[in-house]
């Protein structure tokens, strides 16, 4: 097979054998590896029996990287890009050279694989239908508090990474905002202490305050939760009435104004279809 441009290569996040033969195919196929970590890579690299020359492609020199390695890719050889463990670019280098890439017409080809965001939030038991990915928090007190504030009516699941030692301080702050949130946080996916722990979020506090969090997590917060309804009897009242005035019959009334305001059906049923 011929490989041109650039691959996006997902790579374990624990376990190797995660890593998918289409990537093994492609790390060995490429002309080069761009790596976030060379040593790191070299390891995986060792572990399948690939030779294979790597380069150095980190946040500190992402805007020299890029350019030789569009000159590289311009004049016909192919690179994969990987980052010491998951999806490059998902919290991770490579959001900018394949950018570069876009922009030379040079083309992309993602060969997917394990991402904790996905894995953490399909195990996790939250509402998935709709989620957003907050990355990291940042240490800046300013931008993380900020971060926090703008996401406080967020009604979507929220995940977020952080960092063991950061973990504690992270749920802190987290409680200030959303309050005792419901939260899970996937520990050391894929890996042997693997734990999906389901709590809330003062709850956690007090279990990391205790004992130190080890490893490595992902924090998924819910959303914040509807409203309350208010219970309306007069609106509910006048559905029920408009109902029978169309024909329906009482327990059919009492089911529409039911379903239009949230208010129980027996509590309707008592109040007006019990006193005709
Ligand atoms: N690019 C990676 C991805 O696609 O998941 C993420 C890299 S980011 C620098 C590292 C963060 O991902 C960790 O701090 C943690 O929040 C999360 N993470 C990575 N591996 C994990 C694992 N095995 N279990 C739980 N969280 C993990």
């Amino acid at each position: 097979m011929d490989y041109s441009g650039l691959y996006v290569v997902a790579t374990p996040i624990g376990n190797l054998n995660d890593l998918s033969p289409r990537a093994v195919e492609v790390l060995s196929g490429v002309s080069l590896i761009a790596a976030e970590d060379t040593r790191n890579t070299g390891k995986l690299l060792n572990h399948l029996g690939i030779k294979k020359e790597m380069i150095s492609y980190h946040a500190h020199n992402i805007v020299e990287r890029s350019g030789k390695l569009i000159e590289r890719m311009q004049n016909g050889e192919s690179v994969a890009l990987v980052s010491d463990a998951g999806t490059p670019a998902i919290s991770d280098p490579g959001e900018e050279l394949v950018r570069i890439c876009h922009e030379n017409g040079i083309r992309v080809t993602p060969v997917s694989g394990p991402s904790a965001v996905i894995t953490a939030l399909s195990a996790s038991g939250m509402p998935t239908g709709r989620f957003t990915f907050e990355g990291f928090l940042s240490t800046a007190h300013n931008s993380r508090k900020e971060h926090l504030s703008s996401l406080v009516d967020e009604k979507r699941t929220m995940v977020f990474y952080e960092a063991p030692h950061r973990l504690l301080k992270t749920l802190k702050d987290m409680a200030e905002y959303f309050g005792d949130r419901k939260v899970v946080l996937a520990r050391e996916l894929s890996k042997y202490y693997e734990e999906i722990i389901t709590t809330t979020l003062f709850a956690a506090i007090e279990k990391y305050e205790q004992k130190d969090p080890l490893g490595e997590f992902v924090v998924i917060v819910g959303g914040k939760p509807e409203e309350e309804i208010i219970p309306d009897y007069d609106t509910a009242e006048q559905i029920y009435n408009d109902a029978l005035a169309r024909g329906l019959s009482r327990t059919d009334a009492v089911k529409e104004a039911s379903k239009k305001t949230g208010l129980r059906k027996n509590d309707l049923y008592n109040r007006f279809a019990n006193k005709e």
